[in-house]
């Protein structure tokens, strides 16, 4: 049950108050993880007595892994806390069962090792995430009985009839800014309440900690709108539409004069290792996307791979301006929008770098 508007402006009033009352040097710190389902997220807050500088300032801490064992809270990264702001932070942190073993099957940290074999390359990333907003009766944003919601309209709308959920958007983007997120832009999707926000461009592991930060971030501000944001691919039964997460993917060599040359390189490895990467380029090792790459609603086949110049029916597409430029970067359009960005990004940098063809 969702509270009527005005009981909901009623708490966010009263919560002014609270939030302004006056206090002194202490730090309110966030600890947000991601749940060992790789799709949700987790977070509590502690009170630390000085501003931390750093990450290194930020103590390790414990939480209770799926199996009742208890695992530890290792910062990684840190951002400014939007929602009650300076000198608050939010802290990115990994969800370590064994401490003993260095890496372990902790997908963030098996990505730091394989970014650091590939520094040299430069590898630089952009995401596009996408999502869809639901109220908490269970219908989309802006669900009518007539069916007004379900239209399917081109992406970048603009008009109170042609989508739902700019506040939303809006204020998310802002949250980003002020956390210090690499926000690159946002926009209006093809659903009536679907919308995309876009982070990068990002070199190695920032990208992965930066998506994830940004994606807590619109939880947050969901809970704020009293709404929710599914990153679930295909959460409207009956519609051919998704939600997706398109991964930008250059080298430094990509990038400089000749680069096309290496893009295509890359492209066809990755035409040799595809149903190894739809393994692991949705939360549910492939199971999401065989229903969402149906070849239709801008989308590709899960069977086969399929590149292309300036078109968006491909698994990777080069963009028209880098055709034109002879250098840039690919886009490769399969990752679903629930996808966990690091495996993602180890397998693009395994194949197009590292020469992986397991
Ligand atoms: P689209 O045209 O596919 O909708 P968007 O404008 O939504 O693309 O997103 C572009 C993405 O490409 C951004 O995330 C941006 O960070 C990323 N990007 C731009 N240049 C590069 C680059 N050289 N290497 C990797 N990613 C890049
Ligand atoms: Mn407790
Ligand atoms: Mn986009
Ligand atoms: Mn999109
Ligand atoms: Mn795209």
């Amino acid at each position: 049950m969702s509270l009527p508007p005005e009981t909901l402006s009623l708490h966010k009033t009263v919560r002014k108050h609270y939030l302004s009352l006056p206090k002194g040097e202490e730090c309110q710190v966030t600890y947000v993880w991601v749940n060992e389902d790789r799709e949700n997220l987790q977070s509590k807050t502690r009170t630390l007595y000085n501003e931390p500088a750093g990450i290194r300032d930020i103590p390790e801490w414990h939480a209770v892994a799926a199996d009742h064992t208890e695992a530890t809270l290792v910062p990684v990264r840190m951002f400014r806390d939007p929602f009650t702001l300076d000198p608050d932070k939010l802290v990115l942190c990994e969800l370590v069962k064994r401490k003993d073993l260095p890496t372990g099957n902790n997908p963030r940290s098996q990505c730091v090792t394989v970014m650091d074999e590939v520094k040299q390359f430069q590898p630089w990333f952009g995401m596009e995430q996408e999502y869809i907003l639901f109220g908490l009766d269970g219908n989309q944003l802006g669900w009518s009985p007539d069916g007004h919601h379900l239209q399917e309209v081109c992406g970048c709308v603009v008009g109170a009839n042609k989508h739902c959920g700019r506040d939303i958007s809006m204020s998310h983007y802002r949250a980003c800014l002020y956390a210090g997120v690499k926000i690159f832009g946002s926009n209006a999707e093809v659903l009536y309440s679907q919308w995309e926000f876009q982070v990068g461009t990002s070199e190695g592991i920032e990208m992965g900690d930066h998506l994830w930060m940004a994606r807590y971030i619109l939880h947050r501000v969901c809970e704020d709108f009293e709404v929710v944001a599914s990153l679930d691919g295909r959460p409207l039964k009956g519609s051919i539409y998704s939600s997706v997460c398109h991964i930008n993917f250059s080298t430094k060599e990509m990038r400089s004069e000749g680069g096309l040359q290496h893009i295509e390189e890359a492209i066809r490895k990755l035409s040799k290792r595809h149903s190894r990467h739809l393994s692991v380029y949705d939360a549910h090792g492939g199971a999401d996307n065989i229903h969402c790459l149906t070849g239709q609603g801008w989308t590709s086949s899960f069977h086969h791979f399929s590149t292309a110049v300036g078109s968006r029916e491909v698994s990777v597409r080069i963009p028209d301006h880098v055709s034109r430029m002879g250098c840039g970067y690919f886009e490769d359009r399969r990752p679903f929008a629930n996808c966990d960005p690091y495996p993602v990004m180890r397998a693009l940098v395994e194949t197009c770098l590292l020469g992986v063809t397991e």
